[in-house]
Order: C-alpha cells, then structure tokens, then sequence
C-alpha cells in the first residue's frame, strides 16, 4: 500500500502488514493508519561482522599499508552507543530560489563530535530503544540536549541557505528566513573503536557499527611505500618545474606558472603522505544528504 509521510509529503510503498513505519526521505517514525508521529528514543542494531576484521581488511587494501596488518593483534574493541538527536529541516528565502531540506543528525556527547562532525547517518534501519543495549556497550546519556542541538542543525542549515542565496546573486536577510524544524528524535547510534597492534606499536580506528563502514583508521606505512611516494612526488615536481621552464620560454611568469602549478598539485599530496609515516584514512565523505527538493 502506498502512503504519504505526515512530515515531508514524500509518497511510498510499504507492506500491508505493517503499522509503523520510517519515512526514508526525513526519518520521521509514523503509523501507517493515524499518520500520529511515534517515539522519541531510538538506536540503530549493530550489524554481526566482526569489526577488527573490517578494518584490518579496509587497512590491508590502502597504500602502503604492510601486506601483513591483517594478522595484526586485535588488543581491543569497544561497542559505543553514541546520542544523536536528529532533525529534518526544510529552510528557504522568501522572494529567492534558495532552498534547503537536510536531514542532520548532531552527537550528543563532546566526546565523539570531531568523528562524527557532518556524518553522514542513515535515514532509515532505526528501531524503538531497548533497555538491553545500555548493557552490550558503553553507554552514553546524552550532554547536549535537544535545544541546543537544534541550534546548531539550524546554523547549518542557514549557513547552506546563506552559501546558496549568495550564489545566485540574492542577498540573504534574517527576516525572510522561512524554517521548518522537526525533531525526529534522540537515536543511540553504535560506533566501534578497535586498538590493535602492529611492530610493537598500537593503533586504533573507529567503525559504523550499522553499516560497517570505517569512519576512521590509522595505520603506519612501509618505509618502502614511503621511498616509492617520495620518488614520484619528487619527480612529479620536476616534471611541473621542466614544464614551467619550457612554457616560461614562451609566456613568460604565466607561462611558467601555467607549466609548474599542476605539477606542485600533483606532487603535493604524494610528498605528504610519503612524509608521515603514520597514515590516517577512511571512507566516510562528510556531507550533507539533500534528501529531495521541491520548489
Ligand atoms: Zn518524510
């Protein structure tokens, strides 16, 4: 049967069997029959994989990683359960075409904010809190309560709406602001940190534990990737100063600039990675998912 989402309008399918559902567009948790908005206290179910090996696998496949990180020693693994309140927020300027719809969601806990700054969380896969998980991990009451994260969710969102007025050559003004804020609830979300070791050192990473991605890992390269990273980094370099020389014959300062900046652009990343021995890496891209947008 089809149904409509009380919160965004978005239509879709859902069984016939089932009574409450989770918009997939805004996150907004409603029954099927009243379209009455349900629960304020949600948490995501870990998946089953084992969560060191995910990163020692993602770890094995980076550059430079040592072929054998994946026998590292797994030391430990610890099962977060991080507060988010989320919202949905639909935000546009009056008399401009500048429109967002952004579903955020803000930790809760000082703690894990820089890790989770912009992540990008699933909209859907949340489930009624259950008492039983404050015992499977370490569990977190929430420091930032939902005012105050609603205070931030809206900054981004106006900052967005500012960027895009700004864009189109309209000027952005507090008083044609239009907001519309929902609050689709506090989620407990679980993150993995596992430490493990490697050449006598310890290293750690942090894992999505409901979708398994690795948000961050750090790792220590081979001095012989290191070496190999250095080479091409410095012969990219050369390659854009040679190239500078020849167009600078021809045009001069622009010329030479012309030839050596895509080669300095090339080689810049290359001689950072080959200058730090311990490399931090990870999946995630910190954006902002713009659900669906209607003019
Ligand atoms: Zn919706």
């Amino acid at each position: 049967m089809e149904v409509q989402c009380p919160t965004c309008s978005a239509e879709f399918a859902v069984p016939d069997t089932i009574s409450v559902v989770t918009c997939p567009y805004c996150g907004t948790t409603f029954k099927v029959e009243s379209k009455e908005k349900v629960g304020e206290h949600f948490f995501f179910p870990p998946i089953g994989k084992d969560p060191a090996g995910l990163l020692l696998k993602f770890i094995s496949r980076e550059y430079g990683a040592p072929a054998d990180i994946v026998d590292a020693r797994v030391k430990e693994k610890i099962l977060h359960y991080v507060p988010v309140h989320f919202f949905y927020i639909h935000g546009n300027l009056m008399g401009s075409t500048a429109e967002e719809v952004m579903f955020i969601g803000i930790p809760a806990v000082r703690k894990f904010k820089e890790l989770l700054r912009d992540y990008p969380f699933p909209v859907i896969g949340k489930r009624f809190f259950d008492e039983n998980i404050v015992k499977k991990g370490k569990y977190y009451e929430p420091e930032i309560d939902r005012n105050t994260a609603e205070k931030e969710a809206i900054s981004k969102v106006v900052a967005a709406i500012r960027e895009e007025a700004r864009d189109s050559g309209d000027r952005f003004s507090e008083e044609r602001l239009n907001l519309d804020v929902h609050y689709q609830g506090l989620v407990h979300y679980p993150i993995w940190e596992v430490h493990y070791e490697y050449g006598g050192e310890e290293f750690h990473g942090f894992i999505d534990g409901a979708d398994g991605r690795v948000i961050e890992a750090r790792y220590p390269m081979t001095s012989e990737a290191r070496k190999k990273a250095g080479v091409l980094g410095g012969g990219i370099l050369a390659a854009g100063i040679v190239a500078g020389i020849i167009f600078g014959t021809i045009g001069g300062v622009w010329g030479f600039l012309g030839g050596f900046i895509p080669g300095l652009a090339g080689a810049v990343p290359i001689l950072f990675k080959s200058a730090h021995r311990i490399q931090t890496t990870g999946q995630i891209r910190r954006v902002y998912e713009h659900i669906h947008f209607r003019p």
